[in-house]
């Protein structure tokens, strides 16, 4: 089988090997659709928190895929011990033991994946496959949103028009606000941000303007960090969900986040219940995240879809890796 390699950082290659055998708790997926993303550039590159990769590692940590009779499925990445405190209290997402398919795990950028067969979930046989290789990014917008809490008719302000920004500014309208506003840097984003559902699109901070409820930080940047903070209502709440890369720092003026009575929180990945609910917005048709998919290409290409993922020009929503 082929598979979509990163043997150590920088060297990244399209190889052949055996197939691996399941064990007994695994099940054997062939991959249909893998969505691609900045981290799998970092797990290239190594520029990742060591703690979550372990080269050689084969990339694909976003997909659907169908079982050997057929089925339709998408599975959690994150292997939770299932025994440790963390997993214990339902927050998988921070097992004691990180395990994750696409980091320390064979991935699904290959003919075939083995997933632990408790972690699959299947679909309804009419959502769409390509579509549903965005679960995994739509479950860790989800875990964070259920965090926030949001309140019906909250005003929202998501910072970053990428993938994770388009899903916040989509997944939002679940607790019908009167606004949603992305605050991006391409123009050229805006069709994908109208059909996310945001209300308006802002390109800088001042367009964008203050007083949100709700602020959400998906643009993985300390000085998105830095307006997110500035944004936000007096007792409003900033969710965090970019990654701004090891080791970086924002400032913070102490007496201004007190004096707000501001909530900030991070949120690590997903959780099991995050997919859970997300699997049943999708097969319910109450998520239809497809809107997003702006470049497919075949597996054999996939030095073209890196490549496209690093280029800042037109607009880019998901880019698709699709088998077989
Ligand atoms: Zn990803
Ligand atoms: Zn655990």
């Amino acid at each position: 089988m082929r598979v979509l390699r990163v043997d150590r950082p920088g060297a990244v290659v399209l190889a052949e090997c055996p197939s691996a055998e399941p064990r007994a708790d695994e099940v054997v997926v062939f991959p249909r659709a893998v969505g691609l993303c900045g981290t799998d550039l970092e797990l290239i590159d190594g520029g990742l928190d060591p703690a979550y990769a372990s080269y050689p590692l084969v990339l694909g940590h976003e997909w659907s895929g169908v079982l050997s009779d057929g089925t339709p499925v998408v599975g959690e990445g994150i292997i939770p011990c299932g025994g440790c405190r963390s997993c214990r209290r339902g927050a998988t997402n921070l097992c004691e033991t990180y395990d994750e398919v696409g980091f320390t795990r064979p991935g699904a950028a290959a003919d075939e994946v083995l997933v632990p067969s408790s972690l699959l979930h299947p679909l309804a046989p009419e959502v769409d496959l390509a579509a549903a290789a965005l679960t995994e990014p739509m479950a860790v917008v989800l875990r964070g949103l259920r965090r926030v809490a949001p309140v019906p008719g909250l005003r929202a302000l998501v910072i970053g028009d990428g993938t994770i920004g388009l899903l916040a500014a989509h997944l939002l309208r679940l607790w019908s606000p009167v606004e949603v506003c992305v605050l991006g840097l391409r123009p050229d984003q805006a069709d994908l941000v109208t059909a996310a559902g945001a209300s308006r699109f802002a390109l800088t901070p001042k367009e964008a303007g203050t007083d949100f409820d709700v602020v959400v930080e998906a643009a993985g940047a300390p000085a998105a960090v830095e307006t997110a903070l500035a944004t936000a209502r007096r007792g409003g709440t900033v969710l965090l969900l970019g990654v701004a890369g090891h080791g970086r720092t924002a400032a913070l003026r102490i007496d201004d986040l007190v004096n707000a009575d501001l909530t900030v929180l991070g949120s690590f990945s997903y959780t099991s219940s995050a997919w859970r609910e997300t699997v049943s917005l999708l097969n319910s048709g109450q998520v239809e995240p497809g809107f997003l998919i702006t470049h497919s290409f075949p597996l054999s290409q996939a030095d073209r879809a890196l490549s496209m993922l690093k280029d800042s020009t037109g607009p880019r929503g998901k880019v698709l890796l699709t088998l077989p």
